[in-house]
């Protein structure tokens, strides 16, 4: 019972956390939103973040 109560805390802070820190590093381009060219003097953005460099993470609820 008391490993349970301990789970559910700790869920429940990482639930918390997620609130509070809603975004997390996006981990195709590694946070930067954009891939560098091989000159790197040109870049495109992540399609994945849409040049963002960021990502909702999944228990931060709906924006
Ligand atoms: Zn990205």
């Amino acid at each position: 019972m008391t490993a349970l109560l301990f789970v559910l805390v700790v869920i429940g802070l990482y639930l918390l956390a997620c609130r509070i820190w809603p975004y997390t590093a996006c981990g195709r381009c590694d946070g930067n939103g954009k891939f560098p060219s091989p000159s790197g003097k040109a870049w495109r953005d992540c399609g994945r973040c849409q040049g963002s460099g960021r990502r909702r993470r999944v228990f931060a609820g709906k924006a």
